[in-house]
């Protein structure tokens, strides 16, 4: 029987399989729960859509202390625009399992079950839930303003799956870790 992880490969082989001593291998293969079966697809197809011509691959996949860890590689130097697209993705990836539930995907938060952190959804909460501190859902990405690299500071939001920049300054300077956050 096939894996929605397998099936997910064979759908986008480029940007997992590599050849190891003569047979396929996806080192970015997603170890991970079922419950982020749609983050890892919404992640996979973002890529996708960035890069789907082999210069990119996923290197590593991993559920870690309760977030989607993704680590990825070129097979060739790529544009900026597209590696800040990558990240991007990345990056909305590992925000919404953060509190996406491991069993089902839905909306949860983070508990400690049995010495091991997990976002868990109210239906499947077990264990000690993990003290909320401000500022969890803030999230520093790369950027470019003016061609020039900036940090910029945003939150997730969960409705839109997607990064909500916060307020800036009263002025237009591009935002640096050092104007906004707060962390
Ligand atoms: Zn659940």
């Amino acid at each position: 029987m096939t894996t929605w992880q397998g099936a997910l490969i064979q759908k986008y082989p480029t940007l997992f399989v590599r050849p190891f001593r003569g047979v396929a291998f996806a080192p970015g293969y997603p170890r991970c729960a079922p419950g982020w079966q749609h983050v890892v697809t919404r992640l996979v197809e973002r890529v996708a859509a960035a890069a789907n011509d082999g210069s990119v691959y996923f290197t590593q996949m991993v559920c870690e202390h309760g977030v989607l860890r993704t680590h990825w590689s070129s097979r060739s130097e790529i544009p900026q625009q597209l590696a800040l697209k990558i990240e991007e993705a990345i990056g909305l990836a590992e925000a919404r399992s953060a509190s996406a539930c491991i069993d089902c995907g839905a909306e949860g938060r983070l508990f400690a079950t049995d010495f091991v952190l997990a976002p868990l959804c109210r239906l499947h909460q077990r264990g000690t839930p993990v003290p909320i501190v401000a500022g969890r859902d803030v999230y520093l990405r790369r950027g470019v303003v003016r061609q020039r690299p900036v940090l910029v500071c945003s939150r997730y939001d969960w409705e839109s799956d997607a990064f909500l920049d916060l307020p800036t300054s009263a002025d237009s300077r591009p935002k640096r870790l050092s104007d906004d956050c707060e962390l």
